[in-house]
């Protein structure tokens, strides 16, 4: 199986504060609607069938069904899932939570949707090309898959271990692991050998003085990055 259950149980153990937006997860909350607006802009979802690799909580899953976008959220934590589902409940957001690998999602529902998203999640796998080649399968030809991770250089270690784990304790010591971080050449390279183009780049900045988050040309650190499935 492409996880690491280490991984899966760190976010298992903090999952009961997923919705808190003053919590751990408060970065997610911040980015959201960022990152909702990119891809709404690529992709219109309203009426669209989405899966959210990865889901978590359902930060971004909710987000886009409020978007009028039917979607799917898998994960491997079942705590997340179960977060998910109760916050549904409660804010009336439809959205259909699995507990299911990206990989045998794929096997059962290839080609069925016409958005497929997987952020924050590759720094956390084994093999993240492996979920590329599972989102590329799982969109339909023309279809949209949008990435977002962690670039690889010393400046993103600076920002994204350093800064955010230890000297403004953002994020729990360990969230991240700098070796599993994946420049956008990278992830560039593990979708155009899963058949995907890709058509852009985005950078996500964070301001320490500020507190503000904001969409820009520096992918230094945290990046997204969107593809099409040709026809
Ligand atoms: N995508 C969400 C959550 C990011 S946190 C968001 O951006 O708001 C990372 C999530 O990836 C966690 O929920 C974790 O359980 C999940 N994850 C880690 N490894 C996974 C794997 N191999 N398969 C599926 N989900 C995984």
């Amino acid at each position: 199986m492409n996880a690491d259950p280490i991984e899966i149980q760190k976010f298992s153990e903090l999952a009961h504060r997923w919705w808190d937006p003053t919590s751990e997860f408060r970065p997610l909350h911040e980015i959201n609607p960022l990152r909702l607006e990119w891809i709404n802009a690529r992709a219109p979802l309203a009426g669209r069938r989405v899966i959210d690799i990865g889901c978590g909580g359902g930060i971004l899953a909710e987000s886009m069904a409020k978007k009028g976008a039917q979607v799917t959220g898998i994960d491997l934590s079942e705590k997340a899932l179960k977060v998910a589902d109760l916050h549904s409940l409660e804010s009336g957001a439809q959205v259909r939570y699995q507990l299911i690998a990206a990989e045998a999602m794929a096997e059962q529902e290839a080609g069925q949707y016409d958005v497929v998203t997987c952020m924050e999640m590759l720094e956390h796998v084994p093999d993240p090309a492996a979920i590329v080649r599972a989102c590329a399968t799982l969109v339909k030809p023309g279809g949209h898959v949008f990435f977002s991770t962690l670039n690889r250089n010393p400046k993103a270690y600076l920002f994204a271990v350093v800064g955010a784990e230890y000297l403004l304790r953002m994020l729990p010591k360990g969230t991240h692991d700098y070796d599993k971080f994946i420049t956008p050449a990278e992830l560039s390279q593990y979708a155009r050998s899963a058949q995907l183009e890709v058509k852009g780049l985005k950078g996500m900045g964070y301001n320490p003085l500020s507190k503000i988050y904001s969409l820009n040309d520096d992918t230094s650190v945290n990046y997204l990055i969107a593809c099409t499935r040709p026809l």
